[in-house]
């Protein structure tokens, strides 16, 4: 499967792409503490905070780093706007690796364009019964955001349509570049001696009593202390887990880029779609949710970004959105990740199903997996991401498919 060809790839140096793809040079270590199986923006920062507190790390990439979803999506960090929807165990989630990210972002070496730009919610219909019932029941809830009128709209985002008569905005919503966040969180995992495979992929394993004995990759057998799956949405490799996972399903978004232009958004804007611009002046625009496996970009759907786009801000009525591309979000029957023990197994982990979120919840999942291996203990934030919370779900009870949007 080919990289998406997002705005984030195109942004990067012919050296950094090179980065993303090492390849397998020194082999795969034969005995390493972890095999962490995915380089997304999850396996990578669990193979980061792993690697940190002195464990010997392998990571295997089937494709190269960063090329499912984690090299598509918007690079939100959002946990306020995403968070009242999900309930408490998500938010202390969220919270926590919103901070893990502010905390990456001052170390040396981790350079992933990092914002506290502000996410401004301009979607009238997602503001019922008004935008300040919706923000004082938000900030009851713990959630840092206000609601704003027309005068704090135009000083928030002077290039906005006039006439936009309320809001939400949340200012301590961030933004990254995934990719860079990814190419960072690689970095550091080499430096403290780990190793990390692309176009390696794991294949299948053997157990014995309850314990992943061995893993069979296509660069041949590993037999690691602990395995992290982080595969996103596919969990192919994982045929035979007893008792079985979950169904992950993929669910796609495209989002559409224009060229580099002059400032003319602060942070990031919800209307009919969300609307970012990045600190290299490209405007991306998208975000909708299609039940679907295929990553083939839909110029209609591109069109009608597009359209509401310009028709929020004017300023983009004679620009082009020349690149578009899609990605497949692992999602699980409710939205929330799976981060857990795989049940009948003392030393396989999961992490997957991060579905909107992966991005903003990578640095918590890898820190909290983390610290559930070195203490044989799990953390208590991670209880509401059970695999085992599933169990009334399962084969012919599994919803249809179906088709949404943003
Ligand atoms: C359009 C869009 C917008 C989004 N916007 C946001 C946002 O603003 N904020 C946010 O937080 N999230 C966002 N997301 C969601 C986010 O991108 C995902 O939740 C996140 O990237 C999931 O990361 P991951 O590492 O679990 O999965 P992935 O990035 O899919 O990584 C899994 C990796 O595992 C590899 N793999 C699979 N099988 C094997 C195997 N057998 N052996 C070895 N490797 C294997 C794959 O090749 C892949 O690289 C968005 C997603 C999309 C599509």
């Amino acid at each position: 499967m080919p990289r998406p060809d997002s705005i984030w790839f195109a942004t990067l140096s012919s050296a950094e792409l090179r980065e993303l793809d090492p390849g397998n040079p020194a082999g795969l270590q034969s005995t390493p503490d972890v095999l962490v199986v995915g380089g997304g923006i999850v396996g990578l920062a669990t193979a980061h905070y792993l690697a940190e507190r002195g464990a010997a790390v392998q990571l295997i990439e089937a494709e190269s780093l960063a090329s499912g979803a984690s090299g598509a999506n918007a690079g939100g960090v959002w946990p306020n706007d995403q968070g009242p929807a999900h309930g408490a165990g998500f938010q202390q989630l969220a919270f926590l690796s919103r901070d893990l990210w502010a905390r990456l972002s001052l170390r040396p070496g981790f350079e992933f364009d990092w914002r506290v730009n502000g996410f401004l919610n301009v979607n009238t219909a997602k503001l019922v019964p008004s935008a300040a019932e919706c923000a004082a029941r938000c900030q009851d809830a713990g959630y840092t955001v206000r609601a704003v009128d027309a005068g704090q709209i135009a000083l928030l985002e002077p290039h906005l349509k006039p006439g936009l008569a309320a809001g939400l905005h949340y200012p301590s919503e961030a933004h990254v570049h995934p990719v860079r966040a990814a190419l960072s969180l690689a970095r550091a995992v080499r430096e403290r001696g780990s190793r990390i495979a692309s176009s390696v992929a794991a294949k299948s394993f053997v157990a014995k009593e309850g314990r992943v004995v061995s893993v069979e990759t296509t660069a041949g057998r590993c037999a690691p202390r602990y395995v992290v799956s982080a595969t996103g949405w596919t969990t192919d490799w994982l045929r035979g887990l007893s008792p079985s996972l979950p169904s992950l399903r993929s669910v796609s978004g495209q989002l559409t880029s224009t060229d580099p232009l002059p400032p003319l958004l602060r942070g990031a804007v919800g209307g009919d779609y969300l609307v970012i611009q990045l600190r290299s002046g490209e405007v991306v625009t998208g975000g909708n949710l299609l039940e679907s496996e295929s990553t083939a970009p839909d110029p209609s759907l591109s069109s009608r970004f597009a359209d509401a786009a310009r028709d929020l801000i004017p300023r983009l009525n004679q620009v082009e959105f020349r690149r578009a591309w899609c990605g497949r979000r692992p999602a699980t029957l409710d939205g929330l990740p799976i981060i857990d023990r795989a049940p009948g197994f003392s030393n396989l982990f999961l992490a997957c199903g991060h579905f909107r979120n992966g991005v903003l919840l990578a640095p918590a999942t890898g820190k909290l997996l983390c610290d559930w291996l070195l203490a044989d203990s799990q953390p208590v934030e991670l209880q509401p991401f059970a695999a085992t919370r599933f169990s009334q779900w399962s084969g012919s009870n599994l919803p249809q498919s179906k088709t949404v949007e943003d």
